[in-house]
């Protein structure tokens, strides 16, 4: 039951969960926008067509459970929110292009751009 859910919500194509669903006129097929790519053809029975935003499997994609790398679980749709303030998602450094999760970042920090540090530090204490 699941898994036929999860199967209408794959595109064709590309195998993975819809990404900006468009639906083909000619079939009724949804294809992810970045697979109908540039051309006006279907991807699948290669007809000219006409494609418009699948707007219900989109708002169904939405209200799906993402696993973030914290262990919550968190809807597709709050994502890009609950990313910007994630502690365990993997980031980079803002000063070089180190990347870790915000424990690495604190430690990463300390060791290699102190000085940044010690003039947040003393400004609080
Ligand atoms: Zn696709
Ligand atoms: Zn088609
Ligand atoms: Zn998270
Ligand atoms: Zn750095």
């Amino acid at each position: 039951m699941e898994n036929d859910f999860l199967s209408n919500l794959k595109c064709p194509i590309c195998q993975n969960i819809f990404i900006n669903p468009f639906i083909a006129g000619c079939c009724s097929n949804t294809f992810c926008v970045s697979c109908i790519g540039n051309s006006s053809k279907c991807p699948l029975c290669k007809k000219t067509s006409g494609f418009t935003p699948n707007r219900i499997v989109n708002n169904m994609i939405d209200t799906l459970p993402y696993a973030c790398a914290c262990g919550r679980n968190i809807l597709r749709k709050d994502r890009a929110s609950h990313e910007a303030e994630c502690e365990k998602l993997m980031k980079s450094c803002t000063k070089c292009n180190f990347v870790g999760n915000l424990n690495d970042r604190i430690e990463h920090m300390l060791t290699n751009h102190s000085e940044v540090l010690i003039s947040y530090y003393s400004e609080v204490v």
